[in-house]
C-alpha cells in the first residue's frame, strides 16, 4: 500500500463512489479513441478497425492506463480493441454458444443443480471482445423490480438452491445501495448459505471495491466469494493490488477464472506470471476457460491440445494450487466440463 499522503480515499465512500462511476462514464467508446490513448493512432493496425453498433468499444481509463504504449500486440489492448476479424462467421460459431435459454423468470439463469445465477445488470464497465455473452438480450433478462422479486421467490420456494450467483452483465455495475438491499433479501432466504459474484469491474476499474463494500460482504450470514476475471498479469497492477489488498483481512474468498486467448495469454510464461501474480495478492487461480465459439472471436482461439500441453507443463511448473484447471462449457452440462 502507499503511505498515506498518496493513498487513493478509500475510507471516504461518497468520494470513492463519485470515483468510479465518473470513471465508468468517461470510458474510451470508440476504437479509434482508444488507439490514440494509447498512441497508435497513426499506426497502421487503424485500418484493420471495426465499429460494431451492436457490441461496442468500452475501455475505462483505469484499464487503458496498464497497456503498454506505442505496443499493437500489447495483450490488454487486443483484448478490447474490435477487429475486422470480429465481422467474419466461422463455422461451429453461433450467437448463443451456450444455448442460454431465457428463463420463464427473467433475470434467473437456473443452468447447475443447487445454484442459480442472478442477473442484475445489462452491462459491463468494459466489453470484451471475446464475450460469450456480446449478442445476449439483457433487456429481456434482467432481474429488476417485480421480476426481481419474482427470482427470489423462486430461490425461496426452492430448498435444493443452497448458492446464488450474481453474474453478468457485471453485478458490481449495480450501486453499493442496492446490491445491500438484494444481499439483505438474500440473507432471509434460510436455505441460501453461499453468494458468489462473477465480476471483472475492479480490473478495468479499481476503485469499485468501496470499503463500504468489503465491509458489507465480510458481514454477511451468507459466505461470499468474489470471482474475477483476470487474463493477464498486466492487469494485476499497483492500483488493483491495492484495492484488493481492502479484502485482506476479510472472510471474503477471492477466486480468479480466465479465458485461454490467442495472442494474450497462450504461453507458458503469461500463464506462470499470472497464477503467481495472483496468489501475490490472495486470490487462487480457479479456472482457466477454453474460448466459447461465439461469433466475432474466433481469432482468440486456442486449440485444445495446445491448451492441455499449456497446463501439463504448468504443473511441472507451479504446484497444483496454482495451476487453474482447464475446463470448457458445454450446452446443457450440468456443470463445466473439465479437460486437465
Ligand atoms: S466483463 Fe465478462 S461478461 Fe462483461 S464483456 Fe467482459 S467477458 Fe463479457
Amino acid at each position: 500500500m502507499k503511505n498515506t499522503s498518496t493513498i487513493i480515499p478509500v475510507y471516504q465512500p461518497d468520494c470513492q463512489v463519485n470515483s468510479w462511476k465518473k470513471l465508468l462514464k468517461e470510458a474510451v467508446s470508440t476504437p479509434a479513441s482508444l488507439l490514440e490513448a494509447v498512441g497508435l493512432a497513426e499506426h497502421p493496425i487503424r485500418l484493420q478497425l471495426a465499429e460494431l453498433s451492436e457490441f461496442k468499444t468500452r475501455v475505462p481509463q483505469p484499464y487503458i492506463d496498464k497497456m503498454t504504449k506505442g505496443n499493437p500486440d500489447d495483450p490488454l489492448l487486443r483484448q478490447v480493441l474490435s477487429h475486422q476479424n470480429e465481422t467474419i462467421t466461422f463455422s461451429g460459431y453461433s450467437k448463443n454458444p451456450l444455448k442460454e435459454e431465457h428463463n420463464a423468470i427473467p433475470g434467473l439463469l437456473h443452468k447447475y443443480k443447487g445454484r442459480v445465477l442472478l442477473i442484475l445488470a445489462s452491462a459491463c464497465a468494459v466489453n470484451c471482445r471475446y464475450c460469450f455473452r456480446r449478442h445476449f438480450p439483457y433487456q429481456d433478462s434482467l432481474a429488476s423490480g417485480a421480476q426481481l422479486e419474482n427470482a427470489l421467490s423462486y430461490i425461496a420456494k426452492s430448498p435444493s438452491i443452497s448458492e446464488v450467483i450474481l453474474s453478468g452483465g457485471d453485478p458490481l455495475m449495480v450501486s453499493d445501495s442496492r446490491l445491500f438491499e438484494v444481499i439483505a433479501k438474500l440473507e432471509d432466504i434460510p436455505h441460501l448459505k453461499r453468494l458468489r459474484f462473477h465480476t471483472r469491474l475492479p480490473v478495468v476499474i479499481p476503485q469499485r471495491i468501496t470499503q463500504a463494500l468489503v465491509d458489507r460482504l465480510n458481514h454477511s450470514r451468507l459466505k461470499i466469494s468474489l470471482v474475477l476475471h483476470i487474463n493477464h498479469a498486466n492487469e494485476i497492477d499497483s492500483l488493483l493490488s491495492e484495492y484488493l489488498a481492502l479484502f485482506a483481512s476479510s472472510k471474503i474468498t477471492l477466486l480468479n477464472q480466465s479465458v485461454l486467448l490467442k495472442g494474450v495469454n497462450d504461453s507458458l510464461d503469461s500463464l506462470q506470471e499470472l497464477s503467481e501474480k495472483l496468489f501475490e495478492n490472495k486470490v487462487l487461480p480457479y479456472y482457466l476457460h477454453l474460448l466459447d465459439k461465439v461469433i466475432g472471436a474466433a481469432h482468440f482461439e486456442v486449440n485444445t491440445n495446445v491448451a492441455v500441453k499449456l497446463i501439463e507443463e504448468l504443473q511441472k511448473r507451479l504446484p497444483g494450487y496454482l495451476v487453474p484447471k482447464l475446463a470448457r462449457e458445454e450446452p446443457g452440462r450440468a456443470s463445466k466440463t473439465v479437460i486437465a
